[in-house]
């Protein structure tokens, strides 16, 4: 039996409809921004597997980081025990992330980061004694599959069986260029209505809606509205964090900082399943306290497991070389180039670029549905031609791991650009 036959026999794939999907490909091996199926053909990972891997598949350094904390501690519980990795790790992000972020609670991916987040953010307001159980999202928002990080999604067709089961979720639109107002007088009207505890958003990009993209001044704003409302704000930085934007994180662009953020996806270079939730000392401190009831009880088995800490920190270190650094500006120079180029296209409507983001929208006559006839053409195409794109309807976004090579790059740009002719 083929891996593919032996694979359809016993296992369930992630938002697959088995009946009529195509077979998955069976991948062998990676090495930087390349993958290779079991039948050798090889293929760009121009969207680094699901945008976990910045510094390349199979890399060597964090390998070797994760092969030497294994066989000194593999894991050891946090409940009551700390370990150095976790510890050098805490030190590390809190060097890089926004300053008034002081706390690190860890967790496993970004739906539980995000999972974690929601919580804390209402029982926050339960141990201060307010009643406040309203979260406030973006309409297509994005945050996970868990059920609180769901109820927060707003990509209806994901969560369309479980209407009716949610905390309570009030939708505001995504501040895109020439919305911004909609937004701003949406939020306040929110806040105005509702006992509103917190504002979730993935901050300047919201990845799964097809890199929809709005601007850090209409953000600044918004998180303005929330904070003079006493409402908390909750970055969602799965997706943008450590470079995507072009700065180790969107917040980085802002002048206004978030109460809370979510990191997982690129945190251990594509490598060990982890997420953290960070804090400031103003919400750790309403948990703080001689009641145990006011302590955040909320764990999962593999908390701040040491080796996903020591993958972490090898990855931090490589983000932070000038080489890594370069990457990300040569990418996005690159990017603009082919902006510049594909832009005036007649088939495409519209193209945005931000770090090593790039996304363009096909034109369509209708609406081009989630997973539509259109989305499964282009992307047969890519996969044909060696390149993995997963367009999202009429969007086609390139998000390739920050060392790939030019001549990737261009050839990813080139099938990008053949694909116009087809549709
Ligand atoms: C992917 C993603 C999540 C969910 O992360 P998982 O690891 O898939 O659970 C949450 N928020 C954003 C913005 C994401 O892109």
């Amino acid at each position: 039996m083929s891996l593919i036959e032996r694979d359809q026999k016993n296992l369930w794939h992630p938002y697959t409809q088995h009946k009529t999907a195509a077979l998955p490909i069976a991948i062998k091996k990676g090495k930087g921004a390349l993958l290779w199926d079991e039948n050798d053909k090889e293929y760009i990972d121009a969207i680094a597997s699901w945008w976990v891997n910045p510094f390349g598949h199979s890399n060597i350094e964090i390998a070797n980081a994760i092969y030497a904390q294994l066989t000194t501690l593999e894991h050891v519980l946090f409940g009551g025990f700390t370990h150095e990795p976790a510890i050098f790790l805490g030190e590390k992000l809190l060097e890089i992330l926004p300053k008034n972020q002081q706390k690190l609670f860890f967790s496993d991916n970004g739906s539980t980061a995000v999972e974690v987040a929601i919580k804390v953010a209402l029982q926050y307001f339960f141990n201060k004694g307010e009643k406040r159980t309203t979260l406030i999202a973006f309409e297509n928002a994005f945050h996970g599959d868990t059920f609180a990080a769901m109820a927060a999604s707003g990509i209806s067709f994901y969560t369309q069986a479980f209407q009716g089961m949610f905390i309570d979720v009030v939708r505001i639109p995504v501040p895109v260029n020439g919305h911004e107002q909609a937004s701003f007088d949406a939020l306040q009207e929110v806040i105005k209505n509702n006992n509103c505890a917190a504002f979730i958003f993935e901050p300047l990009v919201l990845g799964a809606a097809g890199m929809v993209m709005y601007a850090p001044e209409t953000l600044d704003c918004l998180l303005q509205i929330c904070q003079e409302n006493n409402v908390l704000t909750i970055a969602d930085e799965v997706m943008t964090g450590f470079g995507k934007t072009g700065k180790t994180f969107a917040c980085d662009y802002l002048i206004q900082k978030p109460d809370m953020m979510c990191l997982s996806k690129a945190l251990t270079g594509g490598t060990i399943p982890m997420a953290i939730t960070t804090f400031t000392n103003t919400i750790y401190d309403a948990f703080y306290d001689d009641d145990i009831n006011k302590a955040l009880f909320h764990g999962h088995t593999f908390t701040a497991n040491p080796t996903g800490c020591a993958a972490a920190l090898a990855s931090l270190s490589l983000l932070q070389t000038p080489e890594m650094q370069d990457n990300i500006s040569r990418v996005n120079t690159s990017h603009l180039r082919f902006q510049k180029h594909i832009e005036s296209h007649p088939k495409v409507s519209t193209t945005r670029v931000l770090g090593v983001i790039f996304a363009l929208e096909i034109k369509t006559e209708t609406t081009a549905s989630y997973y539509g006839t259109l989305r499964n053409t282009l992307y047969d195409f890519f996969i044909e031609n060696g390149v993995i794109l997963r367009p999202v309807g009429n969007i086609v976004y390139i998000l390739p791991p920050y060392v790939i090579s030019d001549a990737q790059l261009q050839k990813v740009y080139e099938v990008v650009e053949k694909a116009l002719e087809i549709v």
